[in-house]
Formats: structure tokens, C-alpha cells, sequence
């Protein structure tokens, strides 16, 4: 009987506790908004529109979407996470967007090197694609491609290659996103026998991917002086007709400059003025030998440049304006080109270049700063892709596409300036967490989407073909 009492005394001491203040975190605990992860105390650099910068901030995501973007305790008191990651020491950003490459063309990273462009595609690049190029050859490489892109916080890429299906299937099994674009060449490739049979291809690729959640399908003519005027008119109606974007290598080298004035007494970007190829939704990669005139066709058209800073270089290319393209308006994103001609798909690497080599070609220090470098890493590349509504900056409502970079190490110590940090010192190895549409691919650099050694045993598997290739 003493124990029924006491324990009736315990119980009614636990009510009067509760009912003293003990009910109120219950109460609390129900008001929270359960969702699937927050990432707190990181230093977050939002690049929303006023590139608001909290440090430190908290973000949380639940489902594909960033749904609190706060002080750490702001969000403690407002969601309830499954999972919480404690990013002390680490600066979480939007993920970074490559604007243009060839994925699989990592299978000939540091395939003849130092040689004149036209030397290396011709004894190197050419007869390589010519008897390596398969459907499996481009998965594979798409895998390679896709868990160096995951490790170096690359969230979006745009891509032109062949088999772009194969690219779509790989990509959005990885977790990535992607603007991908079927190639049209006037050449017989690997899967098109002519620029019709490209064409054909392309519109069943966008047929079977468009309303993807990951995958927007493109149509990518490869270049000018790789296509006929009637083939760049059928790109367009072709983009038009669904309502997709387009593509293409535009003033790349001097070289190309000289086809336009051969072939209409003109510059490459008037050239395709004239053929009608300039519309919505277009993506120029390089735009290195552009005119004022050529920049004022561009920005009437709303056409956006992918600009490749260390392929330029390493190709002796040029140097794009990409002071005068922002200053002009118009929207520019950031990429690494094809593994081939670079030798990475680092986009901390490419930040770093395209500042360096505007300060060096301009002669001045001020030129695109820190902060306009990551702008076109992260939502100047989500406009150039036409992906900004959902992409391109860490804003409630947007697509949960975040990175997380280690800034504890002696590369990053100390730190006064995070954007500086983020541009000037790190590497893509710094990036210790990617996130894509809500899902974490890569927890602690260990990648979760794929398998590293048997993707990297695939990898040097389909070497063999490209070394046998180019044999001599
Ligand atoms: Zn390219």
C-alpha cells in the first residue's frame, strides 16, 4: 500500500512539474516544422540578391527545397530536423554550376598535351572519339565526370557531347543536374551517321527527358564552322519547338573569326545572326573574339556566355571580355570546358582563373572581384541555363542545391574574408558536403551516389581503348 501512494505522489509531482513549465518545450517541440535536415552554425554566403551573408547561419531543407535560411537559433527554434549536420568551421554556399563541358571527355584528360590546337585534335582528339565512343564509353565517363563534379562541389553542369542520353541516365544516378545538350555535327560521329540523323536523335533525347526534376535536355550545334547554315536554322526551330535550350561553341579562336569572314565577310556572332540562330534560351560558349557591336547582337538577343578561363589559356585561345560582357548586361556563367583541354572540372580552380586572368590581361587589380567571380559560379550560371528561379543562390523556396567547404585548414587560416576564401584559396578537395534537389551526394568527402573504385576501375578499363586509339 506506502508504494501505491508514493507512486501516485511521483505521478502527480511529474503533472505539477509539467504543468509548471515542463509542458511548455512539449509544446514548443510540436509548433517546430518537422523537416529532413538542417545544417547549422556554418558561415553562409546566401548570393541572394543582396548577398546577405550570415555568420554564423543555419539552413533547412526538407524535400527537394531550402525551407529556413537563418541564425542558428532562429532555426533551432522554428524546425525540428531527422538529421542535423554542425558545419562549425565550414562555409556553406549555393553549389557551384559549370556552364560548359563534355562530361566524358574526361576518358582523354592529359591526351597530348602543349601541342597547336589543330595538331592535337587532329593526331589526338579526332581519331580517339572516332574508335572509343560508345554508349558505354560515355556512361563510363559521365561516372568519372560525375563523381569529380560531386567531390568538388559541382552541382550543375551543362554539357555537349554524344549519346546524350547516356549523359542524362548517368548524371541523374549520380544525383546531379544538368543542361544537356545532343551534339549536331556535319560530320559523321559516333551517333549520327549525318546532321539529320544528329537532329532526329536530339528531338527524341528531349522528347524522353524534358520535365525531368533533374535533367533539362538541350539542343547543342556544336559550332559555326561545324555545321550548315540550314542545320543551325533546324537547331533553332528544334529548341523553339519545345521550348528548350540551345548550345553552342561561339568565338572561340582566331581561327573561327577567320571562317566568318571567309564564309560571309563577318564576325562569328553576326554570322549567326544572320542565319537566325540567336533566340531565347541560348548559351554562347567562350565568346573570346567578340566586337562592341558583336556584345550589342548578343545582349538584344538575351543571349548568355559561358566563360572557360583555364581552357582559353591552356589553348592559347584568347582572352575573353568578360569585364565588358557585365558591364554590358549581359548574363554570364562560369565553366572548365571538357576535361581534355583544362585538365579538372575544379570550378574553384576556374573562379580562380577568370579573376586572374582579367586583373592580367587588364592590367588592374580591380578587375572582376571576388564577389562577381562567385556570382558567376553560382546564380550568374543558373541565369545563363535559364535554371535561376530555382538554382543559383541558398533562398527559402529554391532547390536545396548547397555545398559545405572546410575552411579550418592552413590553406583557410585565418579567415577575414569569406568570398575571398572561397575564390582565392580553396580547392575543390575543401568541399566536404554536396547537396542536390534536397539529397545529400557526398557526406564528409565520402561520395554516396557512387561507387568510387569501381567507377575509377571502369575509368582506366576504357583508357585502354583510348591509348590503343592513338596508337602510333
Ligand atoms: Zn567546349
Amino acid at each position: 500500500m506506502p508504494v501505491r501512494v508514493s507512486a501516485r505522489l511521483w505521478a502527480v509531482g511529474c503533472v505539477l512539474a509539467l504543468a509548471a513549465g515542463g509542458l511548455a518545450p512539449s509544446a514548443e517541440a510540436a509548433a517546430r516544422k518537422r523537416v529532413a535536415l538542417v545544417i547549422t552554425n556554418a558561415t553562409v554566403i546566401t548570393e541572394d540578391g543582396s548577398r546577405r551573408i550570415l555568420a554564423p547561419g543555419a539552413v533547412a531543407i526538407e524535400g527537394t527545397d531550402i525551407v529556413g535560411v537563418d541564425t542558428p537559433a532562429a532555426i533551432a527554434a522554428a524546425f525540428q530536423p531527422r538529421q542535423t549536420i554542425d558545419a562549425t568551421g565550414q562555409i556553406l554556399l549555393p553549389g557551384l554550376i559549370n556552364t560548359h563541358g563534355h562530361a566524358p571527355m574526361v576518358l582523354f584528360r592529359g591526351l597530348g598535351s602543349d601541342l597547336d590546337l589543330m595538331d592535337w585534335l587532329q593526331q589526338y582528339i579526332f581519331p580517339a572519339e572516332a574508335k572509343s565512343v560508345t554508349p558505354a564509353f560515355v556512361r563510363t565517363g559521365t561516372q568519372l565526370a560525375a563523381l569529380e563534379m560531386i567531390r568538388s562541389g559541382t552541382t550543375t553542369f551543362a554539357d555537349m557531347y554524344y549519346f546524350e542520353e547516356e549523359i542524362a541516365r548517368a548524371a541523374s544516378e549520380a544525383g546531379l543536374r544538368g543542361v544537356l545538350g545532343q551534339t549536331i555535327i556535319k560530320f559523321p560521329v559516333a551517333d549520327a551517321k549525318t546532321p539529320e540523323d544528329g537532329l532526329a536523335r536530339a528531338e527524341r533525347f528531349i522528347t524522353e527527358w524534358k520535365g525531368n526534376a533533374l535533367i533539362t535536355p538541350a539542343v547543342a550545334p556544336h559550332a559555326l564552322y561545324t555545321l550548315e547554315p540550314a542545320t543551325l536554322k533546324a537547331c533553332r526551330a528544334l529548341a523553339d519547338k519545345h521550348q528548350v535550350p540551345l548550345l553552342i561553341h561561339l568565338a572561340e579562336t582566331r581561327a573561327e573569326v577567320d571562317t566568318a569572314l571567309t564564309l560571309a565577310n563577318s564576325t562569328p556572332t553576326k554570322y549567326l545572326q544572320g542565319v537566325g540562330l540567336w533566340g531565347p534560351r541560348t548559351l554562347a560558349a567562350h565568346g573570346v573574339w567578340v566586337s562592341p557591336e558583336d556584345m550589342v547582337v548578343l545582349k538584344t538577343a538575351g543571349v548568355a556566355v559561358s566563360h572557360n578561363p583555364e581552357s582559353n589559356m591552356k589553348l592559347a585561345s584568347g582572352t575573353a571580355p568578360v569585364v565588358d560582357y557585365l558591364e554590358a548586361g549581359i548574363t554570364v556563367g562560369l565553366g572548365t570546358d571538357g576535361a581534355a583541354s583544362n585538365n579538372d572540372l575544379d570550378m574553384f580552380e576556374a573562379m580562380r582563373f577568370a579573376a586572374f586572368l582579367q586583373k592580367h590581361a587588364r592590367n588592374d587589380p580591380r578587375a572582376l572581384p571576388a564577389t562577381a567571380v562567385l556570382d558567376m559560379a553560382t546564380r550568374g550560371g543558373a541565369a545563363a541555363l535559364g535554371l535561376d528561379a530555382q538554382i543559383g543562390s541558398v533562398e527559402v523556396g529554391k532547390r536545396a542545391d548547397v555545398i559545405l567547404v572546410d575552411a579550418r585548414g592552413p590553406r583557410q587560416t585565418p579567415m577575414f574574408d569569406p568570398v575571398a576564401h572561397l575564390v582565392y584559396s580553396a580547392h575543390g578537395d575543401d568541399v566536404t558536403t554536396t547537396i542536390v534537389n534536397g539529397k545529400v551526394l557526398m557526406r564528409d568527402r565520402k561520395v554516396l551516389t557512387l561507387n568510387e573504385a569501381t567507377v575509377l576501375t571502369a575509368a582506366r578499363a576504357a583508357a585502354e581503348t583510348v591509348r590503343a586509339a592513338v596508337k602510333k
